[in-house]
């Protein structure tokens, strides 16, 4: 056994990372266990590699060693992720939970940040007020989160000058700002660097939304436009969303906290620490056990234990350790319903190049602005452009509905529309219910005898009418753009990971209903905190991180108070 510290942090990614590193620059002695291992900041200067990190998905957790089950409905029998596994290992890939090492989700993260909206803070309440009670979904378990917008307005500033973060304000302390999101939540300040520049398709989308009285600004991006702090200026290369950033230009947190909290001598890291229970009695966690680089069981005690690994491996190793009194872990899965358009513009365009965020958005149909509808659409959805960032083994997977993937008809498309494709995206809320949650699979175990994380969750029709909605937005917005070919993943997806899975260990302040309070600390072990999008009470539409981001912030400040 090795000596007791202050607090053990078990995960380094875009919550863990932060944390460790908070408390080790307020003085608090941190020990940090990670299941990856730990990169240097220039380990990725070979990246440009598509089989690898795409088809392959080098970074992401192998089913093998990390399984995780699904099944739509209970009484069946869960498999393990269908749509993950396929000829060449990882058909979908990016279809799992984040990266493992050092950086977790923000290494290959495309980095697209939103705060959320005043209205996200209060779902539940908005909905009633606007459509009656009645509207809300059978066997919902919508609630209103513990706290408002002007709550976590400081802490999203944080993530934004303390970590880096390009774009445009729209709302500075109430004056509408020309360029940005005219229905941007009040900022105190604008952002720590200019938008970055967007791939060339981008501007017809601008200007076909423009000329639909829509309302296209630059997309917030957690990647530098130019040389800040920790970060790099971004050289556009094109392998971004799925890849870690060569010159580090990605905010990623084995470049931004991590190096910090181990400038300050007060923290150490593990790599290839495999934590596999929470070790606690009398309502107090001792430490943990891991499983070390050399598949030996070890255990650590410390003051104070933090749970930072991502919403769904927190959640198995609160059911592994049997830290589930009140029977809310696991309870009110949510994800996002993507909604992934593609079509092909006039000219040639270098899809291939920049990164994913290099690009606008419209906020007119988000939350709850979403207009009065006849498909029954509460919550509505970003609808974000994507010019670039397509490398062609990608592109290859995403042909016309009907084509061949072979011959030369094949060859031919290809040729021809590989440098003029561009994609629209949006994502739905799916709404948490009794039905969807996650338990430990009765049958399928890891390499290490613990049971699987099994998901029972299936496509509401809510999730199908969003989709059905934004198809004919997204349709207007392209015939407007020139675009001839149009098509549409399938409604609804096959996948049932977003890579914003979110709630399993939802935050409240009634400690029957929920598991954490809003600093993520446990309602049932007194000196243990679960943090993440796992803390959610509801998903908005907007990728989460930086709502994770400043959360985890909230929660150092707190932990460094009470150390
Ligand atoms: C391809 C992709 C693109 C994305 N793009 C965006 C985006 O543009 N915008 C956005 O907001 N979000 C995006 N996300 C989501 C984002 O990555 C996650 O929201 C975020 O990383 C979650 O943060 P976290 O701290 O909860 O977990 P993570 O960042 O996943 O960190 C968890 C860490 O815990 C470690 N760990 C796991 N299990 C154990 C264990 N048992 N013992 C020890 N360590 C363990 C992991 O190795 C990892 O380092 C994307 C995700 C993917 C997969
Ligand atoms: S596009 Fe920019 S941020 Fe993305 S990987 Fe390349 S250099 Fe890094």
């Amino acid at each position: 056994m090795t000596k007791a510290r202050d607090a053990i942090v078990v995960g380094l990614g875009a919550s863990g990372g932060i944390i460790a590193a908070e408390l080790a620059k307020s003085g608090v002695k941190v020990t940090a266990l990670e299941k990856g291992p730990h990169y240097s900041q220039d380990y990725f200067r070979e990246k440009h590699d598509e089989i690898r990190y795409y088809t392959r998905g080098a970074l992401v957790p192998h089913l093998s060693h990390n399984p995780i089950t699904w099944r739509e409905r209970d009484g069946e029998t869960a498999k393990i992720l269908p749509w993950a596994t396929g000829p060449l290992g990882t058909t979908e890939p990016l279809h799992l939970p984040p990266s493992i090492g050092t950086g977790g989700g923000t290494l290959h993260w495309g980095g697209a940040v939103w705060r959320h909206r005043k209205a996200d803070f209060h779902m539940r309440t908005s909905l009633i007020e606007r459509f009656g009670e009645a509207a809300l979904p059978e066997g919902n378990s919508i609630v209103d989160w513990p706290f408002g917008y002007d709550d976590l307005e400081a802490y999203y500033d944080r993530v934004e000058w303390e970590l880096g973060v390009s774009g445009q304000a729209g709302n500075i302390n109430g004056e509408l700002m020309p360029g940005g999101n005219p229905f941007e939540m009040p900022r105190k300040r604008g952002y720590p660097m200019p938008p970055l520049r967007s791939a060339a398709a981008n501007s017809r989308f601008v200007e076909a939304c423009r000329r639909l009285g829509l309302n296209p600004f630059p997309q917030a991006a957690a990647i530098a436009s130019q040389d800040y702090k920790n970060l790099k200026g971004c050289t556009y290369c094109g392998f971004c969303h799925g890849y870690p950033c060569h010159v580090n230009a990605k905010q990623t947190s084995h470049v931004t906290s991590v190096p910090d909290g181990l400038a300050s001598g007060n923290m150490e890291i593990i790599p290839f620490a495999r934590v596999v229970s929470v070790n606690h009695r009398g309502g107090r966690a001792k430490g943990v056990t891991y499983i070390d680089a050399l598949g030996r069981a070890q255990e650590l005690e410390a003051d104070i234990v933090v749970l930072a690994t991502y919403s769904l491996e927190n959640t198995r190793l609160l059911l592994v350790s049997g830290l589930n009194g009140n029977g809310q872990v696991g309870k009110h899965f949510m994800t996002h319903c993507f909604g992934w358009s593609t079509g092909v513009v006039p000219e040639f365009s270098n899809t291939f190049m920049g990164p994913l965020v290099g690009a606008h958005v419209v906020d007119d149909y988000t939350s709850e602005l979403i207009p009065d509808n006849e498909d029954g659409v509460l919550w509505g959805s970003p609808i974000t452009s994507f010019p670039g960032d397509t490398q062609p083994i990608e592109a290859s997977h995403n042909t016309p509905p009907g084509m061949r993937k072979w011959g030369a008809d094949y060859k031919k498309w290809f040729a021809d529309s590989y440098r003029r494709i561009f994609s629209m995206h949006t994502q739905t809320s799916s709404l948490p219910y009794e039905g969807g949650y996650c338990d430990l699979d009765p049958n399928v175990t890891d390499p290490y005898g613990q049971p699987a994380l099994r998901m029972t969750h299936e496509w509401k029709p809510h999730d199908i009418q969003s989709m059905a909605f934004f198809r004919r937005v997204k349709q207007n917005i392209a015939r407007e753009m020139g675009i001839k070919e149009f098509w549409e993943e399938p409604s609804p997806p096959p996948y049932h990971l977003s890579t914003h899975e979110v709630g399993t260990h939802r935050m409240g302040l009634d400690p029957k209903e929920s598991v954490v309070d809003p600093y993520g600390h446990s309602h049932e072990c007194e000196n243990l905190y679960v943090v993440g999008g796992g803390q959610f009470p509801t998903l908005p539409s907007y990728n989460p991180t930086m709502t994770i981001q400043a959360l985890a912030f909230m929660t150092a400040d707190r932990i460094a108070e009470r150390v």
